[in-house]
């Protein structure tokens, strides 16, 4: 019975998009398959009646709200009169073929659901952005792999595209008016989808958008190239934090200039022919300061290229993305921003701590104290209270400033606390304890950076709802045995 791989449908399925505006298409059954087909028909504008002894209650509300025609009959040969399409959806297989078989003889063509065999078009996945679609299809042979390709190319289609689309739909007269030559108004439009107009179109600047589409179109040579920056978060390290629009920026982009807190992982998601400039590392004697940043960004952005300055966590929580992007408004560089998830709230997801809690904390602060004198401009008073949850970003250095500080200002000493390293990253830690032994704790553990500091009631609750990586340590410093040093000193 199995037919050789050769012989099996080597014929190819003509792709095609039908217009049934208007057009009567006839759906057999009313139940969740047939709704979920109906669905996929109602914005086309055609005219769908359905026919079924008993609708579901999706279908009911859909005629109750004069969608669709709703028929409770049983299928007859003639609802197929008018039809240009039918599709068979009843959970009866001798009604589906009964179907099929009389499409055919009417030269309708048929869908019948989950049965290749007797259908004659197939219902693609799509994925949508507005009016432009992407249909794959397996000739029904392997649903699934069209429904996982279409998953992951929704991931990097771009939300914008039907917006562009409907763009050059408004100036398509004009666009061939100017260039009539197929070939060169191909380059035209090569040029603009790499230039300006795509990332105003994102940007959910319209007019702005028009008006570089007809600069474009009335200058001789297409357009000059323009450059631009994003600003994009990378998130904590785990790659899976990404942002579907930092992913296709990283897809994009042709220069990758990124910190050291960015993760080995995520770089390995971007385009590999990019240019990939690190300035966190040490380059010669130092790591590339702040101007020299500005200055690289400035510099690829000029000469055309789409730079993405790539940060760890979010850009916007101290991650000197203000001063930057002060920077390239001053020297006229187009620039994005696509936020990333913050530290703060990775490494308490990945911790198992909420940050908020209705019973423990209404609040949580942000907060740097790399330096005295950072540390000296903070409100202490303000963190010292209570019911808030504190997350301290580049602190493993300062800690007992912090512990000092907070216990003088009126935090009690028993305030739980969880030092999150490397959080979201396979070599997490998470280290937990009371404020009085938080400088003595991460000692013991020898707690590096990149770590976070998360200090309040909610701290406590890593234990109980941990569930990435290894369990809390819990650092008890005074009532671990005493190691032998202060012993001898006291000796
Ligand atoms: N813009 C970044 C923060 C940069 S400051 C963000 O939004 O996350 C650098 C500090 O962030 C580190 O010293 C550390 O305190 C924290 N941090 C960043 N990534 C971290 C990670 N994966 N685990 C723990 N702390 C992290």
């Amino acid at each position: 019975m199995s037919a050789s791989p050769a012989t099996t449908n080597a014929t190819r399925l003509f792709p095609m998009f039908a217009d049934l505006r208007d057009r009567r298409v006839l759906v057999v059954g009313a139940g969740s398959v047939a709704a979920r087909k109906i669905r996929a028909l109602l914005d086309t504008g055609a005219s769908i009646i359905v026919v079924a002894l008993h609708a579901g209650d999706e279908v009911a509300a859909l005629a109750g709200e004069g969608r669709v025609e709703l028929v409770i009959a049983a299928f007859a040969e003639h609802r197929l009169d008018d039809a240009w399409l039918v599709v068979a959806a009843t959970n009866d297989a001798a009604t589906n073929a009964r179907i099929a078989a009389a499409a055919e003889a009417r030269r309708v063509f048929a869908n019948v659901v989950d049965d290749s065999a007797l259908s004659n078009v197939q219902l693609p996945a799509v994925v949508q952005r507005g009016r432009l679609q992407v249909a794959i299809s397996s000739a029904g042979a392997a649903p699934m792999l069209a429904r996982h390709l279409r998953a992951r190319i929704e991931t990097v289609l771009d939300d914008s595209l039907g917006d562009l689309l409907e763009l050059f739909e408004r100036h398509r007269e004009a666009i061939r008016a100017r260039w009539s030559d197929l070939a060169q108004r191909r380059r035209w439009f090569e040029r603009v989808l790499a230039g300006v107009v795509p990332q105003l179109v994102r940007a959910k600047q319209h007019i702005a958008a028009d008006v570089a589409l007809q600069d474009a179109l009335g200058e001789s040579d297409g357009i000059g190239a323009a450059g631009s920056v994003l600003l994009v978060g990378a998130g904590p390290g785990d790659p899976g934090l990404l942002t579907l629009r930092a992913l296709r920026a990283l897809n994009e982009a042709d220069v990758i200039l990124h910190d050291q807190l960015v993760s080995a992982e995520v770089l390995a998601l971007a385009r590999r022919d990019a240019q990939f400039i690190d300035v966190g590392k040490q380059a010669g004697h130092h790591r590339v300061d702040q101007d020299g940043i500005h200055a690289l960004m400035v510099e690829h952005a000029r000469r055309g290229a789409r730079v993405v300055r790539l940060k760890g966590g979010a850009p916007f929580v101290f991650g000197r993305g203000g001063e930057e992007l002060q920077a390239l408004r001053a020297a006229g560089i187009r620039y994005e921003v696509v936020p990333g998830i913050t530290a703060a709230n990775a490494c308490a997801a990945y911790a198992g701590i909420p940050l908020t809690h209705r019973e423990h904390a209404q609040s949580v602060r942000l907060v740097t104290a790399h330096c005295e004198q950072s540390a000296d401009r903070l409100d202490w008073a303000g963190l010292a209270q209570d019911r808030q949850t504190l997350a301290f970003y580049m602190g493993v250095a300062g800690l007992e400033r912090i512990r000092d500080r907070l216990i003088a200002h009126g935090r009690a000493a028993g305030t739980p606390f969880a030092l999150v390293e490397n959080g979201s990253r396979p070599e997490q830690r998470v280290i937990t304890g009371t404020l009085a032994d938080l400088p003595e704790v991460a000692r013991t553990h020898a707690v590096r950076s990149p770590a976070l500091l998360i200090l309040g009631e909610v701290a406590a609750l890593a234990a109980e709802l941990h569930w990435f990586g290894a369990a809390p340590l819990e650092g008890r410093c005074r009532a671990l045995p005493t190691p032998s040093l202060p012993l001898d000193r006291a000796a």
